[in-house]
């Protein structure tokens, strides 16, 4: 029989190296962010791209969000099988595949939302809806550079003539602007993080007013992260805001933007081998915690990590009780959404019964 444990399973009995949700912690997140956020009127639209769930996509609409974003078109496309078809994808979409996959899924739903930031892009996706008979225009978005240099137009004059060839495409309908701050996420300070963001978001909604005298209908300003959206949301003209780290939060972000948000996702791990007396190795390693944030973190205070490769990490000690093979720890990832990617399903417990198990269903999902 396969390894298939069930909901009423004690986290205890699970076979590691899992993912496991403390439910009550990852609620406390969720509720935290709605009661912080929504009294403003800004729409949530949480980031898909961390939880790579349809379950939890909905979960958040139950608390409040309003859709949700993806990242990419291959994860548009799973969301929508599964229900969840109101969704931004906050990628550009590039290359005739792509294009093609984009008509097919616009075929049957509606109200996905795109960005483009170009007009080779635009004008790909406006000749392949011609030639596939699409009738209804896409609800598109002008992707914006506010800092980040990642992608995005830039502001001014370039942002202006990029709408206005937009919106002379028959099967593109501009609907508003995204402009995404992601180099501003992780600025340790919360004054500096505040100052700067603003400064972005000034950006921001000086090119949306701008697009507005210029005859563009924009409806929408999309922005915003877990270290950010709270000062997005105080500023007049950002309708929306895409947070999604939040949920299940990482070292990186804790050591940023401080506790507010709990740690409530943690690898489960098992001591595999002893190495010395203050030296054991763990079954986790970079097949389970991703590194480009920094070392994983063991939840009990004292035990460091190390890699030790694909499937192995070690912790080391120095007055702690001894670790000894068999031995279960909880490790906390440094980076959520690359680790989450790593994995086929996520544990939700309360006080160490599972309660849910939810599929990571656009898993590996990277076109
Ligand atoms: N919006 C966009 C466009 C992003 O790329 C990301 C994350 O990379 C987010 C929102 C969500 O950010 P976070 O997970 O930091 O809350
Ligand atoms: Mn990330």
């Amino acid at each position: 029989m396969p390894y298939s444990p069930q909901v009423g399973s004690t986290v205890a009995s699970l076979d590691t190296p899992s993912i496991i949700v403390d439910l009550d912690l990852m609620e406390s997140n969720i509720a935290k962010l709605m009661n912080q956020l929504l009294p403003t009127g800004v729409n949530i639209r949480p980031h898909i791209k961390t939880t790579k769930s349809a379950i939890l996509a909905q979960k958040l609409v139950a608390a409040g969000a309003k859709g949700g974003c993806v990242a990419k078109l291959s994860e548009a496309e799973v969301m929508c099988a599964k229900g969840f078809d109101d969704v931004l994808i906050t990628c550009e979409i590039v290359g005739a595949a792509k294009v093609q996959r984009l008509v097919e899924l616009f075929r049957e739903f509606k109200r996905i939302r795109i960005v483009v930031d170009s007009e080779e892009g635009a004008r790909a996706i406006d000749e392949a809806f011609e030639k596939s008979g699409l009738e209804e225009p896409i609800m598109t978005l002008i992707d914006l550079d506010v800092g980040l240099h990642r992608t995005g137009v830039q502001p001014g004059e370039p942002a202006l003539k990029l709408a206005r060839y937009v919106a002379n495409l028959k099967h593109l309908n501009i609907i508003g602007l995204q402009g995404y701050e992601g180099h501003l996420q992780h600025i340790h300070g919360w004054d500096e993080r505040k100052k700067r963001c603003l400064e972005s978001m000034a950006t921001l909604t000086q090119t949306a007013e701008a697009l507005r005298n210029d005859g563009h209908d924009i409806k929408v300003v999309t922005t915003g992260g877990t270290g950010t959206a709270e000062f997005c949301v105080t500023v007049p003209g950002v309708t929306e805001v895409q947070p999604g780290s939040f949920l299940f939060m990482d070292t990186d972000y804790r050591n940023a933007i401080g506790s507010h948000y709990s740690n409530s996702l943690t690898i489960l791990s098992t001591v595999i081998s002893k190495q010395g007396p203050k030296t054991v190795t763990i079954d986790a390693g970079l097949k389970s915690l991703t590194t480009d944030s920094g070392l994983a973190e063991c939840k009990t205070k004292g035990y460091v990590y190390g890699v030790l490769g694909d499937e192995h990490g070690s912790l080391t000690w120095e007055d702690e009780p001894a670790l000894n093979v068999g031995d279960r720890v909880e490790m906390i990832q440094s980076h959520i959404d690359p680790t989450i990617n790593l994995f086929d399903v996520y544990y939700a417990h309360r006080n160490g019964i599972v309660e849910e198990i939810w599929p990571v269903d656009a898993r590996g999902k990277v076109q």
